[in-house]
């Protein structure tokens, strides 16, 4: 476990959405279970799972998870912790979906209702539940700056109260976020929404519940179709458990797999919404340039090299992540760390050292434990884990093994005991 001068080590988690509180429920209960634990920084700007509560970020709180709710913070439960795995499971599942229904009496109704998926505000209610049931405490500071000091990771903050903080850790998890812009005007109307992944299908579902009668909404992708999510039994599995095979399959069959699957496609709680539409249209083409004329917005989209400009009332830019966007957090220090070891490795050209890594080359150095490989301290990319170890970890199919990767990089067995830390775990054919 890398230690710092003063004793244990710490690990900060930059976000308290669901990948933070599932590695926060996780540390508890290895706590609980006995087993030395790194101490633990809980960073949010805006408090516990505030982008699914409605009050911030980018949902209404309306909107239904697609994933079904049972995938809480402790799924898929995994036996990741030897001999402790029962009693580390045991622990966590007292923070589980079911649990929390219990707590609030309202196990039996979910379960005679047909177990319906919670909307984003439910979700973010269960998630504040989990926080508060678990010795964390999420400091509430925007981080606005990453960079290395003594070898260890220096965050600096800043409060509401606008009081600078800076954070030193060990190990730093970055988890999602979503960049969504919106470009509003009044009047019912027409609307574009660019964009034919999640994001835009939430978006479009909101509005049809809001616009008047009257509306369109057309919907702008390159691939001009609505794809719906694969939700066979061997697709769902690779999320639940990437270790049955994830890494056996060539790199270009595991991107074509996250394309049809997660990236660009509805779930289909969504699509069956969006086949009764008749307001729902779809453009095919990649939107070039935005352009406001008077009181429209006018959407240029090029298809084929032909280019078609379209006015609208309103624009949503519904595109979804951008995996990449702590880089513009980096400091030159750890711009130049991840450059020489992601940089040059991951494209194979040294002339490459000292620019960041693409998209791409990055999320072919993800190791077993999330982070980027040969980077120290480390820094753990869940959500640029799924092309090199499975197609969970950027999302929330499989939030508990997430905890159990990131945290195996830190947590000790105890003297004497002879389970494996979890990053130590040999998976035949997977290992590092
Ligand atoms: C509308 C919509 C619906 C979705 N539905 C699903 C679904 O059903 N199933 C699924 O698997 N995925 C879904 N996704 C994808 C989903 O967003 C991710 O799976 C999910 O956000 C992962 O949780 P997280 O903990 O990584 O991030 P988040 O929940 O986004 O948490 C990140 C946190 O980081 C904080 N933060 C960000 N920047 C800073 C900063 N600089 N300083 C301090 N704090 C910061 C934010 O305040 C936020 O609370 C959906 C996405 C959208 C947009």
């Amino acid at each position: 476990m890398p230690e710092h001068a003063g004793g244990r080590a710490t690990l900060a988690v930059l976000g308290a959405g669901p990948k933070g509180l599932a590695i926060a429920a996780k540390h508890a209960a290895l706590a609980r279970a006995g087993r030395d634990v790194p101490d633990l920084l809980l960073i949010d700007g805006a408090g516990i799972a505030a982008n699914w509560s409605g009050d911030a970020g980018y949902t209404d709180g309306r909107q239904r998870l697609s994933t079904p709710p049972e995938k809480d913070v402790g799924f898929p439960y995994a036996h990741a912790w030897g001999e402790y795995s029962e009693r580390v499971n045991h622990e966590v599942s007292r923070w589980s979906w079911q649990s929390y229904l219990v707590h609030h009496d309202g196990f039996a109704d979910w379960v005679d209702r047909g177990r319906p998926r919670p909307t984003h505000r439910q979700w973010s209610q269960y998630l504040r539940w989990v926080a508060s049931r678990i010795p964390v405490e999420p400091i509430l500071a925007v981080v606005d700056g990453i960079d290395l000091a003594g070898g260890r990771w220096r965050l600096t903050a800043r409060t509401p109260a606008g009081v600078r903080l800076d954070l030193d850790c060990d190990g730093l998890v970055v988890t999602g976020r979503t960049r969504q812009d919106a470009l509003a005007h009044a009047g019912p109307v027409e609307v574009c929404v660019i964009g034919n992944g999640e994001t835009a299908g939430s978006i479009t579902t909101a509005l049809l519940d809001v616009l008047p009668e009257g509306s369109t909404i057309e919907l702008v992708s390159e691939t001009g179709t609505l794809y719906t999510r694969g939700e066979s039994f061997i697709e769902n599995r690779f999320y639940s458990d990437p270790a049955l095979g994830w890494r056996h399959l060539a790199e270009r069959h595991r991107r074509e797999f996250l394309k049809r699957t997660d990236r660009g496609v509805f779930s289909v709680q969504v699509e069956d919404v969006l086949n009764q539409a008749e307001a729902v249209r779809t453009v095919a083409g990649r939107v070039v340039r935005l352009e406001p004329v008077e009181n429209k917005v006018i959407v240029e989209v090029d298809y084929e090299q032909e280019r078609e400009r379209i006015a609208f009332d309103w624009v949503v830019v519904a595109v979804g992540f951008d995996p990449m966007w702590f880089s513009q957090l980096l400091g030159a220090r750890a711009r130049a760390a991840l450059a020489d070891t992601a940089g040059g490795r991951a494209t194979g050209d040294g002339a490459a050292a000292g620019r960041l890594p693409s998209r791409a080359s990055l999320e072919r150095v993800i190791g077993h434990d999330l982070a980027v490989e040969g980077l120290h301290p480390r820094l753990h990319l869940p959500v640029l884990a799924g092309v090199a170890q499975g197609p969970g970890f950027p999302n929330l199919s499989c939030l508990g093994l997430l905890a159990d990767r990131v945290l195996g990089a830190y947590t000790a067995p105890p003297a004497g005991a002879g389970a494996p830390a979890v990053g130590e775990t040999a998976v035949p054919g997977h290992g590092r």
